[in-house]
């Protein structure tokens, strides 16, 4: 081979071909996810030590804090009296020497020995007239390295592996590949726009800077990379889908479309107005529409949807909205058939030559007799739009011809499951597809996480609603010691927010309790939601009517507990996280979240988008002790604010990126250096270039090397998600 390398060609090679790795360290290195060379030379420096602040031992003065780079001469280890370990590790720079003292640190005699080479940083001390550290920072770095920056590798211990193999084995690859180079995927006018160094450069002075500020510039170009090698992946891709796929061209210009928006009892705010006309643009044409709806919670998200089926069927064709759980799924029948109820559609066969719009149920609830029915009118296009949950992708289901399938909740239903749905149509024309989720992400993790759709966000509520008023009802927490702290406790709140509770009631407004979340066990879960219903309808509620909700109470009984809370039979609801998604009670005004620490912000914001959905002032009360840094900071959030974006970008912020990715594509993330969160700039620019590359090269005929790595770089999951999505 000649010519320069390219990643793909480092991805076939695997680690043992270089000198000095043998089983042992192939062993090593695979238990860290390293096979290749690729996931070699991809193995970034963790952070960097610089040298231009290093101290000679002969320079360090008692109360000095400094670094300084030395070899180990021996290492002992004992035990005090109070029987703690203590390690004694003698150290030598060429100018000096330096007693090194670790308590309780038992395994660094199995990290150092006679000659070792470490970078320690600490504090100097003077121990009977010689110098000493106690506990100081210690990094591994390997004897040879006389560089001013040095790189400090991810390191395991256990598969024997850290920044001196790392060095070694990345430094020889350099080596060999010194004379042929990286190859340069990516167009130089793009680099030049943004002024980035090439591949080259950029992994040689990652892995061997000279300075800080070369790091940065090498982290610029890797980080862009990473972005634009997704970004093009998910591009071409969506290009690919649009130009192969013929899917079904739907006029949204007719009757049932009009008849439908003019009988609405309110106006659609722009954000609909906006979203509506993106989703017409995308059903008119030919290829099939792959559209994500963001839109909070109550931003009226149902209605998009809604007119998005009536284009379909005033096609002539059929549309199907798939939920995710009962109550959400007979939830959506019953506000859909209100809103499309009095609508008609042509029917040759009838005196009048119209009959009434059909919209139909399907979840597990219905009747072996009812399903046979229910599935013959599909097939004969008597039901025009049909609603269910899971049940509508099994087996001896089919509709006569399928035009549009609206997801509701999408990121609960898997890639199977959608690709079912859409190929429930028996003229086998590929429907359009419309995705919707109230859990908002920020916007560049959308544009990555869900690359190959086009987005639509509806960022505006209704007018009308008043703002939910948030509180955290604070309670004491217990110590290890069994201590009570009342730090911040308002002891009368918690009796306070019962008392609005009832109040509320009394105005005959109605109440939602949820109870905790049990991750360990959904019989746990059910049990604390039975002791607390109990609890509140003999104690602090007594007297109202107070039902219960949880995944095992039996259908026919969820669905009469909704009714009759929908009713407003029942005052207070409680019930677990199943009321979670798409409950619509607009009379509901107070959402009370028991032990709100063990909930996420997602599923805290879900939760309190259950009231504030009428016009009446609405609040939301978060119970919960103040159990951990991070649990303290989402509660502060939800009280801060409603808007699910900013939440969103909090969110990202606390749980980091691993997450979000993991909501697509689970398994080994080919972000290594970037970050969805930090580094929105670059997703921006990786994102628009890779549009603007694929406009002009929609094969990437004429990017060889770059079709190539999207191809065989990007992780196994991720790529076969793209293929079915
Ligand atoms: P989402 O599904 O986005 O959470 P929904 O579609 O359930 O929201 O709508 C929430 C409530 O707002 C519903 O009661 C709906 O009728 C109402 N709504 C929707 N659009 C508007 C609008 N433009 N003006 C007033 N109310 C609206
Ligand atoms: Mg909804």
């Amino acid at each position: 081979m000649s010519g320069p390398i390219t990643l793909a060609d480092f991805a076939d090679m695997s680690v043992d071909v270089l000198a000095g790795i043998g089983p042992k360290r192939s062993a090593g290195f695979a238990a860290l996810d390293i096979t290749n060379l690729y996931d070699l030379i991809t193995t970034y420096p963790r952070r960097y030590i610089d040298r231009t602040n290093e101290a000679r031992i002969a320079d360090l003065h008692p109360g000095d804090e400094g670094m300084v780079m030395v070899e180990v001469v021996s290492v002992t280890s004992r035990r005090t009296r109070n029987r703690r370990t203590m390690v004694l590790v003698d150290v030598t720079d060429g100018t000096g020497s330096l007693r090194v003292t670790f308590f309780n640190q038992g395994w660094r005699t199995r990290q150092l020995s006679a000659g070792t080479h470490v970078v320690l940083f600490g504090r100097c001390e003077d121990y009977r007239g010689a110098r000493q550290m106690t506990n100081p920072i210690v990094d591994l770095v390997p004897g040879t390295n006389t560089g001013r920056i040095v790189p400090i590798y991810p390191n395991s211990e256990k598969a024997g592996i850290g920044t001196s193999e790392l060095t070694a084995a990345i430094g020889e690859i350099l080596r060999r590949s010194a004379k042929r180079g990286f190859a340069e995927p990516v167009p130089t006018h793009l680099l030049k726009r943004h002024g980035l160094v090439t591949r080259d450069e950029a992994i040689k002075l990652i892995h061997m800077p000279e300075s800080m500020a070369q790091v940065e510039i090498a982290r610029r170009r890797l980080i862009y990379d990473e972005l634009f090698r997704i970004q093009v992946a998910l591009v071409r891709r969506k290009r690919e889908l649009e130009l192969t796929t013929v899917g079904v061209s739907h006029s949204p210009d007719g009757p049932l479309v009009d008849a439908f928006v003019s009988a609405l009892p309110f106006r659609l705010t722009s954000a609909q107005q906006r979203t509506i006309d993106e989703m017409f643009a995308d059903l008119t044409a030919v290829a099939p529409m792959h559209r994500l709806l963001q839109g909070d919670v109550g931003a009226g998200k149902t209605i998009v949807a809604v007119a998005g089926l009536l284009a379909a069927v005033q096609n002539g064709h059929q549309g199907a909205l798939m939920a995710p759980t009962e109550v959400l799924a007979e939830q959506h029948h019953l506000s859909i058939r209100e809103l499309v109820g009095r609508l008609e559609v042509p029917d040759p066969t009838t005196l009048a030559g119209t009959r009434p719009l059909r919209v139909e149920l399907l979840t597990n609830r219905t009747t072996a007799a009812e399903r046979r029915k229910l599935a013959a009118a599909l097939d004969r296009q008597q039901v025009d739009i049909m609603i269910g949950t899971h049940a509508l992708i099994e087996d001896g289901v089919q509709f006569r011809s399928l035009g549009l399938v609206v997801i509701d909740e999408q990121h609960r239903f898997g890639v199977e499951q959608r690709a079912a749905l859409r190929d429930k149509g028996a003229d086998g024309a590929v429907p359009d597809v419309l995705v919707m989720t109230a859990t908002p992400i920020p916007r560049t993790a959308a544009m990555t996480v869900y690359g190959d759709l086009d987005v639509s966000v509806l960022d505006e509520l209704p007018p009308g609603r008043t703002p939910i008023v948030t509180r955290w009802i604070r309670l004491a927490s217990e110590d290890e010691s069994g201590e009570l702290d009342l730090t911040g406790v308002d002891q009368g709140a918690e009796e306070r927010m019962w008392n609005h509770v009832r109040d509320q009631v009394s105005a005959g407004r109605q109440v939602y309790v949820v109870t905790p979340l049990v991750e360990e066990s959904a019989k746990l879960e059910v049990s604390s939601a039975e002791a607390t219903h109990a609890r509140l309808a003999n104690e602090e509620l007594i007297g109202l009517s107070v039902g219960l909700l949880h995944g095992r109470v039996p259908s026919a009984e969820k669905e009469s507990t909704m009714a009759a809370f929908r009713a407003g039979d029942i005052d207070v609801l409680v019930a677990t996280t199943v009321i979670e998604v798409g409950v619509d009670v607009a009379n509901a005004t107070v959402m009370v979240i028991l032990d709100a620490d063990r909930f996420g912000i997602a599923q805290l914001h879900q939760l309190r988008g259950r009231v504030g959905r009428g016009s009446q002032a609405s609040s939301c009360f978060l119970v919960a002790s103040a159990t951990n840094e991070v649990a303290i900071r989402r509660l502060e959030a939800m009280v801060s604010t409603t808007d699910g974006f900013e939440l969103a970008e909090i969110d990202l912020e606390l749980r980091g990126e691993g997450t979000i990715m993991g909501e697509r594509q689970k398994g080994r993330s080919d972000l290594k250096l970037a970050s969805l969160r930090r580094d929105r700039y670059w997703v921006e620019k990786a994102r628009a270039d890779a549009i603007e590359l694929i406009g002009v090269d929609p094969t990437l005929d004429g990017h060889q090397p770059l079709a190539d790595e999207v191809l065989r770089l990007l992780a196994d999951d991720e790529t076969e998600f793209l293929l079915k999505s």
